[in-house]
C-alpha cells in the first residue's frame, strides 16, 4: 500500500535462482521491501555484495569455516554477520513479514520450518520440505497460524485459482509439466546424458539440483507430493499432464466440469512477485504472453517407463509413511553423485528404487512425527543411498 511502511524480507539461500530473483525484484520496487536478512551456503563474494546493495541488517552464511570471509568482506558496513547452522535458524527466526524459503534441498528444513514456527508469512520454494516433512511441517504451520505461499509455478497457479474458487467442488487438480530437456529422448539415449544435458533446460533457467529433477521428471513427483500437502486434495485427484510449452502452469477442473488455470511466461518472477506483494499484486519484469505469437499449446500424458523417477515418486506417495522422506534423501544423493560424474543418468532412479526398498527391508517404514524423525529418516536414507552408489562407481 502507499504510504505504508516497507515489508521487511528474510531471503533463505539469496545466491540461487530462486534468491536472485527474489532481490531483483526488491532491486525494482525499492519503496516496497527493506532487505533484513540474507543467507547462503558458501558462496561468501556474492552474498556479501547482496548484503552491501540491499543494505541488510545481517547476512548469514551456513558454512562455518567462512565467518572470517564474509566478515571481512563486509568490514566497514553495519551489517552484522554470523556462520553455521545454528545461525541459518536464528536468521530464520528474525521477526520479518516475509520469509522466502529458498535453500535447495533438505538442507533447508530446519531455517524453513523455524520461520513457520514462529508464524511467519513464509513464501515456500523449498520443494523438498514439503516431500521430506510434509505433516510435521504443516502441524508448525497449523500450530503458529503461519502463512504458506507457494513459490513453485504449479502451485502458485494452483493457489491464485482456489484462492478466488471453492475449494469443496474441487474435482482434480492437474499439474502441467515441461518434459524437461529428455522427453523426447529414447531410454538407450538417456543412458549416457550428461550432466551439462541434463542442466540445460528448454523453458527455465534454475539451479542444477532442480534442473537434474526436471530431466528425470522427479521434480513432477516431488511436486505431486508437495500439492499433496499444500491442497489437501486425495491422491487420485492430482493429475500430471505434459505441456511442453510451460505457459499454463497448472489447471483445476471443479465437479461442474470447468477448468480454471493461470497463464503466463516462464519466468519464476512472476509467482515469486505474486507472494512477495500478497494479497496484493505488484509488477514483474516477465515478458508478456504472446499467445498469438506461440501459437499452439500441446499436450501429452506423461511416459512412467522412460521415466521411473516419477513413477516411484507417485508410489511413494501412495505408500506414505517413511516413504517420501526415503525418496527425497535418495534422490539428492543420487543426482549429487551424477553432477559429480559418479554415476549415469538412469543410476539416478535405480539408486532412489533400490533405497525405497533396502529402507522397507530394515523396516524403515513409519511415518515420521517430529523433525528429529524426519532427520534422522534422511541420514539413513542418504546412508543407504550412498552404498548404493559407491557399489555402482566401479
Ligand atoms: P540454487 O541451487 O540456484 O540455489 C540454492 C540456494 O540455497 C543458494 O543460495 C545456496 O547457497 C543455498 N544452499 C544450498 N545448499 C545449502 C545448504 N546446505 N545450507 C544452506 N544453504 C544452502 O537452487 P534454486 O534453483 O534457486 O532452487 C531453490 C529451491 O527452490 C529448490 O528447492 C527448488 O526445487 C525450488 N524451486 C526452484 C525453481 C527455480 O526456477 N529455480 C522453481 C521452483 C522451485
Ligand atoms: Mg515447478
Amino acid at each position: 500500500e502507499p504510504g505504508s511502511a516497507p515489508r521487511t524480507l528474510c531471503v533463505l539461500g539469496s545466491t540461487g535462482s530462486i534468491g536472485t530473483s527474489t532481490l531483483d525484484l526488491v532491486a525494482r520496487n525499492p519503496e516496497r521491501f527493506q532487505v533484513d536478512v540474507l543467507t547462503a551456503n558458501a558462496n561468501v563474494e556474492l552474498l556479501a555484495s547482496q548484503a552491501r546493495q540491499f543494505n541488510a541488517r545481517m547476512a548469514v552464511v551456513a558454512d562455518p569455516d567462512r565467518y572470517d570471509e564474509l566478515k571481512t568482506a563486509l568490514s566497514g558496513t553495519n551489517i552484522a554477520v554470523a556462520a553455521g547452522p545454528d545461525a541459518l535458524n536464528e536468521a530464520a527466526d528474525r521477526d520479518t513479514d516475509y520469509v522466502m524459503a529458498a535453500i535447495v534441498g533438505a538442507a533447508g528444513l530446519e531455517p524453513t520450518l523455524t520461520a513457520a514456527r514462529r508464524g511467519a508469512c513464509v513464501a515456500l520454494a523449498n520443494k523438498e520440505c514439503l516431500v521430506s516433512a510434509g505433516t510435521v511441517f504443516l502441524e508448525a504451520v497449523d500450530e503458529a497460524d503461519a502463512t504458506l505461499l507457494p513459490v513453485d509455478s504449479e502451485h502458485n497457479a494452483i493457489f491464485q485459482v482456489l484462492e478466488t474458487h471453492n475449494r469443496d467442488a474441487i474435482d482434480k487438480i492437474i499439474l502441467t509439466a515441461s518434459g524437461g530437456p529428455f522427453r523426447t529422448w529414447e531410454k538407450a539415449r538417456m543412458e549416457a546424458a550428461t550432466p551439462a544435458e541434463a542442466v540445460a533446460h528448454p523453458n527455465w533457467s534454475m539451479g542444477a539440483k532442480i534442473s537434474v529433477d526436471s530431466a528425470t521428471m522427479m521434480n513432477k513427483g516431488l511436486e505431486v507430493i508437495e500439492a499433496y500437502y499444500l491442497f489437501g486434495v486425495e491422491t487420485d485427484q492430482l493429475d500430471v499432464l505434459v505441456h511442453p510449452q510451460s505457459v499454463i502452469h497448472s489447471m483445476v477442473a471443479y465437479t461442474d466440469g470447468s477448468v480454471l488455470a493461470q497463464l503466463g511466461s516462464p519466468d519464476m518472477r512472476t509467482p515469486i512477485a505474486h507472494t512477495m506483494a500478497w494479497p496484493a499484486r505488484m509488477p514483474a519484469p516477465a515478458a508478456r504472453l504472446d499467445l498469438a505469437e506461440i501459437a499452439q499449446l500441446t499436450f501429452e500424458a506423461p511416459d512412467l517407463e522412460r521415466f521411473p523417477a516419477l513413477r516411484l515418486a507417485l508410489a511413494a506417495l501412495q505408500t506414505g509413511g517413511a516413504a517420501p522422506t526415503l525418496l527425497n534423501a535418495a534422490n539428492e544423493v543420487g543426482v549429487a553423485a551424477f553432477l559429480g560424474g559418479e554415476i549415469g543418468f538412469l543410476d539416478i532412479a535405480a539408486i532412489v528404487e533400490d533405497t525405497m526398498s533396502r529402507g522397507v527391508a530394515q523396516g524403515l517404514s513409519g511415518a515420521p512425527a517430529s523433525l528429529d524423525d524426519v532427520l534422522q529418516l534422511d541420514v539413513a536414507g542418504r546412508a543407504i543411498a550412498a552404498e548404493l552408489v559407491t557399489a555402482r562407481r566401479s
